[in-house]
């Protein structure tokens, strides 16, 4: 049975990867018919963030990830947060010393120090704590049995460590990248129970991917180098043969391509996390996310589906439904993957296109409410699907089109300046005219009529054309302007001449 898992920290606003995470999780577990849980990893209590399990909470809601067993919902394997289940872990702990793959280490922070400053000094690149530095430390394995037993007894301060072996090669299959292979002289006797009785998250990990049957680990390649660990975990505390199947996802890069995405990168282009209204209790930013920027849920989905995945067709857009039945570990590449915001805002311009006009004029009557202004009985479902191709964000119906609703109060001042001239005066004269007269219009009766007056005058449209969209919205750019007169009436149209010609 396939069984995955998000497994994330609570300490702050979930990253975009950490929702890719998710996600792919989900296409898999649906694809396979399996179930898919959330577990909530707060054993490093110092680093807990309030709020945070909310926000993953919701995020996951908004973009449409149902989780089968959460702390929300609860399951079999009630508690889903590692605090809750503190008492569980360490008789695992202690399985491991008592076979003699793990150790209780008494090591002060300044005895920790000295030996980083020791192996400095001795030029070692990246100072571990192992086989041989291990047998070098005064409050380790060095220690005889019956003093560690006294020392426990009188309630002194330890660790427990992993007991990496000196010289063993560690391997896994990794579901994506293939065989990886390590060599133990790499690793560090990672520490699997702190002082404060809580585990590690390495410890804690897998004694719970073990104990709720996870079979397949899905996630971000920053926990590659933490991989070989868990597998000498599986093994000591001999699990070996229900060992779940790794998959590291491929690195987001910056949109240029150079180095890995940061959290500051993100901000930069806008979009740092994901997605929910909340404000930083560390930094007292408030998070700006997705959501708040106007992308729909849809639309991020498909996004994410795509940094790192590809269905091996043309087709670039995918439901949810699609996705699941497309999705596979097969298809998801290895090297990295850049961050473009500009597919995301590609993807949103797609779904709003593909709303009906009747339903795009949810977002017109929100700005209008927002901004306390009447409809004036016009045809929003046509205001709508005219302005349609030139959105990207919901926000985008007001800004191009509130010209239908207010009338303009200043004109475009570089358009004034090149384009107000005495021909387009004349041209905008009989044009406003010839409106008067009439009450409702139709867009092809306004061009002939349009096209009337500038045979006559002999002008070539392209001279004026500006500046009667001008004197009838304000602005320079915009849809067809016949279509506009049409929508506004011939009546206000002529209005609005008259009044840019005063
Ligand atoms: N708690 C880890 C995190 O914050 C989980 C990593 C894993 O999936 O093993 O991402």
């Amino acid at each position: 049975e396939v069984r995955v898992r998000f497994a994330p920290s609570p300490t702050g606003a979930l990253h975009i990867g950490g929702v890719r995470t998710a996600l792919y999780n989900y296409l898999f577990a649906r694809k396979m018919g399996g179930k898919m849980l959330l577990r909530i990893e707060d054993t490093d209590q110092t680093r807990f963030v309030p709020g945070a399990e909310e926000y993953i909470q919701e995020a996951l809601r908004w973009i449409g990830i149902e989780l089968d067993e959460s702390p929300w919902v609860g399951g079999p394997h009630t508690p889903y947060r590692q605090s809750e289940r503190k008492p569980l872990y360490m008789q695992y702990a202690l399985q491991l010393v008592e076979s003699g793959h793990a150790y209780y280490a008494f090591d002060t922070p300044e005895e920790l120090d000295a030996m980083r400053e020791r192996l400095k000094a001795a030029k070692v690149a990246s100072p571990q704590y192992n086989a041989i530095t291990r047998a070098t430390m005064k409050n380790s394995t060095t220690l005889p049995e019956d003093e560690v037993k006294a020392r426990l007894a009188s309630g002194d301060p330890y660790v427990i460590r992993l007991k990496v072996p000196r010289k063993e090669e560690v391997r896994l299959n990794d579901m994506i990248r293939g065989w990886v292979m390590v060599h133990s002289a790499t690793l560090d006797d990672k520490v699997l129970m702190k002082s404060d009785g809580m585990p590690t998250y390495h410890l804690a990990n897998i004694v719970d991917d073990h104990l709720m049957g996870i079979s397949h680990v899905i996630r971000g390649e920053e926990w590659l180098p933490s991989a070989p660990i868990h597998v000498l975990l599986y093994k000591y505390l001999g699990w070996e043969d229900t060992m779940p199947q790794f998959a590291h996802l491929p690195l987001l890069l910056k949109p240029d391509g150079n180095g890995k995405l940061s959290k500051r990168d993100a901000d930069q282009h806008g979009f740092p996390i994901f997605p929910m209204d909340w404000t930083d209790p560390n930094t007292g930013e408030k998070a700006m996310g997705f959501r708040e920027s106007g992308y729909l849920p849809e639309a991020v989905t498909n996004f994410l589906a795509f940094l790192g995945w590809n269905p091996g067709t043309q087709q670039e857009m995918f439901t949810m439904a699609e996705l699941i039945e497309a999705f596979s570990i097969e298809r998801i590449g290895k090297s990295g993957t850049k961050f473009d915001i500009n597919k995301a805002k590609w993807y949103n311009q797609q779904y709003l296109k593909a709303k009906t006009d009747e339903e795009l004029t949810a977002y017109m009557k929100e700005a209008l409410n927002a901004h306390s202004v009447s409809d004036n009985g016009l045809d929003l479902a046509k205001i709508c699907g005219l302005l349609k191709e030139r959105v990207t964000f919901p926000a985008d119906f007001w800004q191009e089109g509130k010209y239908f609703f207010t009338e303009p109060e200043q004109y475009d001042e570089e358009i004034v300046s090149k384009k107000w001239t005495a021909e387009a005066v004349s041209v905008i004269e009989s044009f406003q005219s010839a409106l008067a007269a009439k009450g409702s219009i139709q867009a092809d009766e306004a061009k002939a009529l349009l096209e009337g007056i500038l045979t006559d005058k002999g002008i070539k449209i392209g001279k004026v054309m500006q500046a009667i969209r001008l004197a009838i919205t304000g602005v320079g750019a915009g849809p067809d302007l016949m279509v506009i007169i049409e929508i506004l009436g011939a009546a206000k149209t002529a209005e609005r001449m008259a009044k840019a010609l005063q």
